[in-house]
């Protein structure tokens, strides 16, 4: 049948999700599975954000509230910005898909990392845009050869901070000098998914350039620490222009109406973060320890997930990890990816990877 595509969408291949766990189950007639692939938090939503979706079942008929009042003016509040720099996105993932097809006419450039969250290329080719891609150094965004690939095509430059899937962070000095180097009509994207997981004193406050009218936005989500991800809630904070633009692309009714109680009812549940903080640290020390004891040398990471090199081909590992009834991420070559679990997962995962390499 004959059928016309745009070269820039053929060219794309659909995004790779994490294993689920039934399909595991189903494929290898396992009953135990664990799954650190997604950098989910392990202990689940906040009970607060729970509780609040007791009684919305009563509403589904109805539209959700497409300005999202009670959520953007708690989040104004909470960062101390007006409600009108605040947009929601059906995920953070959205909110990147509404950047370029705001701010991308065909062949613009996006400048972003050569190894980091793989929905900044795809978003940016399927706007038409020419991502530019800078590759890192030590696992970490160079934003120095960043700020150098800036043109005057360039509309987009992507920080992701902490950067998934390495867990580097870029400090509060590089990105000044960032912003110090970048013209001013180039919006600035931090996107700061893991941002409740960050112990390092030296992160910067991307939000501060959003206050000083800089043109950036900073991304944030409650799919990692807030134990959302099935929901689908992200947000971003910007300057009121920018957000204006983004509206006008925007669907209307994205964020969906349970999303939105839970999300109001987890943000408030500073208890539910510091508790996963705390079980993620600890996690994070178990599963470093353990490679350590293996020879294996994972990158420091501010994030709730591990980078590390398995010197072989990390494919063939990924596989026999998913026999022993393990997901983890397989990035490139021999580097995998592991998300920091409970302490019974975080076990499992190292006593399977120490049978699988032994
Ligand atoms: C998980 C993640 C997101 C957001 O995911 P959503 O579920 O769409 O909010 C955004 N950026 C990075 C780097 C991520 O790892």
């Amino acid at each position: 049948m004959a059928l016309h595509v745009h070269h820039d969408i053929a060219s794309l291949s659909p995004y790779v999700p994490g294993k689920p766990i039934e399909e595991l189950q189903r494929e290898l007639g396992l009953s135990r599975v664990v799954k650190l692939a997604s950098n989910e938090n392990p202990l689940g939503p906040s009970p607060k954000a729970l509780a609040a979706l007791a009684g919305a079942e009563t509403t589904l008929h109805r539209y959700p509230d497409g300005g999202a009042y009670r959520l953007r003016q708690a989040i104004a509040d909470r960062w101390k910005v007006a409600m009108d720099q605040v947009i929601l996105g059906n995920g953070s993932d959205e909110i990147l898909g509404l950047l370029a097809r705001a701010f991308l006419a065909p062949g613009d450039e996006a400048v972003m990392a050569d190894c980091t969250f793989v929905i900044y290329k795809m978003e940016v080719t399927a706007a038409h845009g020419k991502p530019v891609v800078v590759p890192l150094k030590e696992w970490t965004h160079d934003l120095e050869a960043m700020a150098a690939a800036v043109t005057p095509r360039t509309r987009l430059l992507f920080v992701c901070n902490p950067n998934n899937p390495t867990g580097t962070m870029v400090s509060a000095e590089a990105v000044r000098r960032l912003m110090a180097s970048v013209p001013e009509d180039v919006i600035v994207v931090f996107d700061e998914a893991y941002f409740e997981y960050v112990r390092d004193p030296h992160f910067p406050d991307a939000l501060d350039y959003v206050k000083r009218g800089r043109n950036a936005i900073v991304l944030r989500t409650f799919s990692k620490i807030y134990g959302l991800a099935g929901l689908r809630i992200g947000y971003g904070m910007t300057t009121p222009e920018i957000n204006g633009y983004l509206n006008r692309v925007r669907p209307p009714f994205n964020a969906n109406t349970l999303a939105q109680r839970a999300a109001l009812a987890a943000l408030g549940d500073d208890e539910h973060v510091a508790r996963s903080r705390a079980v993620n640290a600890a996690g994070m020390e178990h599963i470093e320890n353990g490679l350590r004891a293996l020879a294996f040398d994972p990158v420091p990471s501010e994030a709730n997930f591990l980078y590390f090199d398995v010197r072989r081909d990390g494919r063939q590992v990924f596989d026999a990890l998913l026999r022993e009834g393990i997901i983890v991420r397989h990035i490139e070559g021999p580097m995998l990816r592991v998300t920091v679990g409970q302490p019974e997962e975080n076990s499992a995962f190292l006593h399977a990877l120490k049978k699988v390499v032994a």
